[in-house]
């Protein structure tokens, strides 16, 4: 990856820690889970609301890094509407990029969620970057229906 690529990520997950989408409470979520980072301080709440196996809203709450911040932004972005099965797929995919395992096929489609992959390159913010969505898979095992 080029340097030029790594700024314009870099300035994306700048941008998504000042105005995270998707922050706040579901007062109605039908599962929560909260996630903590010792070696950051990283401290996140993730909240879901599914219908029918469908993620019909889903947020998080808590105080971090900007990685952990634009990461829970940008997986909120992106799993709401998907199903349960969907967001877990997701998972995987997000979570062997970040770990560098699938480094080869990184021409997968993983949209916007992309610009999380120079985390690659700093192996001890990997779990900044994973804690929101290790949070919201455990949110969706959770839930009971
Ligand atoms: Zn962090």
């Amino acid at each position: 990856m080029n340097n030029e690529i790594l700024e314009l990520y870099q300035e994306m997950i700048l941008d998504h820690n000042k105005n995270p989408c998707n922050y706040g409470k579901i007062d109605d979520a039908t599962a929560k889970s909260e996630g903590f980072n010792p070696l950051c301080g990283d401290r996140v709440t993730v909240y879901i609301k599914l219908k029918n196996d469908v993620i019909e809203d889903i947020s998080f709450e808590g105080a971090g890094c900007a990685i952990s911040k634009a990461s829970a932004s940008l997986m909120t972005n992106e799993l709401k509407g998907k199903n349960k099965k969907e967001a877990l797929v997701l998972f995987d995919k997000v979570h062997n990029m970040l770990t560098g395992t699938s480094a080869d096929n990184l021409s997968e489609d993983l949209g916007k969620l992309t610009m999380l992959s120079g985390v690659v390159h700093f192996p001890l913010r990997v779990k900044c970057a994973t804690i929101a969505w290790h949070a919201m898979q455990d949110a969706i095992k959770k839930d009971k229906k």
